[in-house]
């Protein structure tokens, strides 16, 4: 009973689509963030962009600022944001206001003036937003993995309280979302995809810029190789998860929340070529998948008009130049952070919060040169252990444990720098 009065209230929801939506993009100077804008501008008729906001980025929140006139933008450094606004005086729109703060981040996602919120931050500081918006009821395009993945039941539970619709970004959880029947579309979070004859969701990923590696060149690895991913131009941290394929693991647990699965019904295929985004694998042997070129303006266009559809400004996928598609199985010697993350999504809630707090430490860490690539799996592996036991119940208990797994990642990767005698000269190049 009750998830029928949800689902009417979704649909209804869909269906008033005459005036332009409301939106407020949340880490708008970002590789979503512009990607996002890029989308946008193909369509100034349908989206209204009320809201914008950045940590630092001043120069480019100003260009934003002049071509699309927001109402509000957040920087969260005060001192950039009081700059922003002498620029934007000389530019003549004082009006627009600036806020900086994090509790500023929270009132711009739960606020009345918007109704679609794209949430685009990096790392565990998009949790607070990307959560007020889902209490606030609004339509969030989540493409802040690390939220779900460190608050997990918790966020859904908000979801399902407050009615907010939830349509994933991330290509491979919009893939699947595109490859679902419409009534599991309509339940996100709450899917039964048994009842819908599914029997695994199969999650591709490319391997990253070092597949064709053998595991001892890792050692040397440097942020500019790690940044270059072969298919995809994304910011820098999650290139660097792309190489660990962490990314791939902190998917597979976004995936069991997204799509209300066990570890078990999902299955890791690696796919070089980025061209099937992830697939559905059918009782019947039917398996369906979502396909396009690697350019993330797809799924957020996707996301934006659900359920239309609308011009994204990406080339279609020509068959006839396209490489051959090739599938493999995980080697996960190569790969021990996306077994780390699998494993973390069955130990529980504490493993996946500490997982993620260690990696944010550990990925920022290797690019400032203080930490070899391969140290990352072993500040991670490290933290997990550390913190598997613990319970974690509420949103309280999600920040103290982030904070401390953070804590504790920053001494295991002193021990290892002074172990290692100062990486940090050694492996800058
Ligand atoms: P970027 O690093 O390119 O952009 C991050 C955005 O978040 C910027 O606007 C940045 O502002 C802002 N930001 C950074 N730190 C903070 C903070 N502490 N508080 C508030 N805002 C902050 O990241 P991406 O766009 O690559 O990724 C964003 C999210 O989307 C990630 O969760 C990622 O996993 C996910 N994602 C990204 C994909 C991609 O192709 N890039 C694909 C699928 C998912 P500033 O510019 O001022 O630093």
């Amino acid at each position: 009973m009750l998830r029928t009065a949800w689902l009417v209230k979704k649909v209804l929801k869909n269906t008033n689509s005459t005036s332009p939506r409301k939106l407020c993009i949340l880490g708008s100077t970002g590789s979503i963030g512009e990607s996002t804008l890029d989308v946008v501008r193909l369509h100034p008729q349908k989206y209204n962009i009320v809201s914008l906001s950045a940590h630092a980025s001043v120069d480019k929140i100003l260009a934003q600022c002049i071509e699309f006139t927001p109402e509000r933008v957040v920087l969260v450094s005060q001192s950039h944001a009081e700059r922003l606004i002498l620029l934007l005086a000389k530019e003549g729109l004082e009006y627009i206001e600036v806020f900086s703060g994090v509790d500023a981040l929270v009132s711009l996602a739960e606020s009345e003036q918007v109704d679609t919120v794209m949430a685009a931050i990096v790392g565990a500081a998009g949790l607070m937003p990307t959560l007020a918006a889902v209490k606030a009821g609004k339509r969030v395009l989540l493409a802040n993995k690390e939220a779900l993945v460190t608050s997990g039941a918790i966020f859904i539970e908000a979801m399902r309280d407050s009615g907010a619709e939830l349509l994933p970004i991330d290509s491979e959880h919009n893939a699947i979302f595109q490859s679902l029947p419409w009534q599991e579309q309509q339940r996100v979070g709450q899917c039964q995809l048994a009842e819908s004859g599914i029997s695994k969701i199969l999650l591709t990923g490319s391997g990253g810029p070092f597949r064709t590696w053998s595991v001892d060149e890792f050692e040397q690895v440097t942020p500019a190789q790690a940044c270059a991913h072969p298919n995809w131009d994304m910011g820098r941290k999650i290139s660097v998860d792309s190489a660990t394929m962490m990314n791939k693991g902190l998917e597979f647990i976004e995936a069991k929340w997204l799509f209300n699965v066990q570890a078990d019904d999902i299955q890791v295929v690696l796919h070089p070529q980025s061209t099937i985004h992830s697939m559905v694998q059918y009782q019947d042997g039917s398996v369906i998948a979502q396909m396009g070129n690697p350019d993330m303006r797809t799924p957020i266009a996707h996301a934006l008009a659900y359920p239309e559809r609308i011009e994204s400004g990406v080339a279609p996928l020509d068959f006839f130049t396209t490489a051959s598609f090739d599938f493999q199985a995980v080697d996960y010697k190569k790969y021990p952070n996306l077994k780390l993350a699998i494993d973390a999504c069955k130990l529980g809630q504490a493993a996946c919060t500490a997982l993620n707090a260690a990696n944010e430490v550990a990925v920022a860490a290797f690019l400032d040169e203080v930490i070899k690539f391969t140290d990352i799996f072993k500040i991670n592996e490290t933290s997990v252990k550390k913190f598997v036991s613990e319970q974690v119940s509420n949103i309280n208990e999600v920040i103290s444990l982030d904070v401390r797994a953070r804590e504790f990642a920053q001494l295991t990767l002193k021990s290892l720098t002074s172990a290692n005698g100062s990486t940090h000269t050694r492996i800058k190049k």
